[in-house]
């Protein structure tokens, strides 16, 4: 199922537009957000109840979140520079890569190729072919991109998934940490990963769950609205997204490691974190949460010839 949602970002002045998700023209206010330089409003829409930035920034001030200093550490937000903790995102890639790899075997798939949205500096890559895949990134902000090039010898495409141009039924998984909030169009790059999946492939998305007792008691403080959040995913907006994108399989786990020795190892290379926290941030009551760390896993239908 391919809807076509009109583009949600507006050329020049702030503008209201249609839900990302669903294209629907009513939303209600929820939040205006007024600790960053440049205040947004938040809104929800009446008939997905996905929360989203709306009226939505434009276009060039969007990218302009993705220059230099948005790693750099000179913006209004930036972002933590995965360089000076290159051991946890090891740790959690390892993790999230050996569930995967167990996922494929079991349904006869042998083939590893990965496709990275916001690849950052490319730490994630560089373990995920350390452990044979295949490897290549979507990175718009040329500063990390670069780096991942020069560092790792990475293939990082400097474009959204949807115009990547990768081949339809060319990848196994396609995966992004924090990143979907970042989407102006995620319908679009969703389209985009069903497309470029073969088969019985796995997407893989972590954010934050706008449906945690987190975002209940900070409201328009919650620290995960900030410049460049554009869409605030909950498990059930994500996994309708997903749905609606062709994905069968949908699954939303409340934090990350799964299993105790991944916690550890984290742990360790964190230097920090107790075994207490780490089973709170994995509670839920159905689609609500107490922390907002959550995992969504699909797969694309069909098997190999
Ligand atoms: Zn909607």
């Amino acid at each position: 199922m391919r809807d076509a949602v009109p583009d949600a970002v507006p050329a020049a002045e702030p503008a209201a537009i249609p839900c990302p998700l669903c294209g629907a023209a009513d939303v209600r206010a929820a939040y205006r957000v007024t600790r960053w330089k440049t205040p947004f409003d938040v809104a929800r829409c009446v008939s997905c109840d996905l929360l989203h930035v709306n009226p939505r920034l434009p276009r060039e001030h969007l990218d302009a979140y993705y220059d230099a200093a948005y790693y750099g550490g000179g913006a209004d937000w930036h972002y933590a520079d995965e360089r000076k903790r290159e051991a946890q995102v090891r740790v959690r890639a390892a993790g999230r890569l050996g569930r995967v790899e167990r996922t494929l075997a079991a349904a006869g798939i042998g083939a590893r190729r990965v496709v990275e949205l916001g690849s950052a500096f490319g730490v994630f890559l560089d373990e995920a072919r350390r452990r044979g895949w295949d490897v290549q990134g979507c990175e718009i902000a040329e500063a990390s991109a670069s780096h991942a090039e020069e560092v790792f010898g990475l293939r990082i495409h400097r474009a959204d998934l949807a115009d990547a141009g990768l081949p339809p039924a060319s990848v196994d998984l396609v995966t992004g940490s924090e990143v979907v909030e970042h989407l102006a169009q995620p319908m679009r790059t969703f389209a985009a990963a069903h497309h470029v999946l073969a088969p019985g492939g796995i997407a893989l998305f972590s954010t934050a769950n706008e449906r945690s007792v987190a975002r209940l008691l900070r409201g328009g403080d919650w620290g995960y609205l900030m410049p460049g959040h554009v869409v605030l995913w909950s498990a059930a907006t994500l996994r309708a997204a997903l749905r609606r994108s062709g994905f069968i399989d949908v699954r939303v786990t409340a934090g990350d490691e799964r299993g105790l020795r991944n916690f550890l190892e984290f742990r360790r290379a964190a230097g920090s974190g107790s075994r207490a926290a780490w089973l709170l941030r994995r509670l839920r009551v159905g689609d609500w949460t107490l922390g907002a760390g959550m995992v969504v896993t699909a797969r694309k239908a069909g098997a190999r010839p």
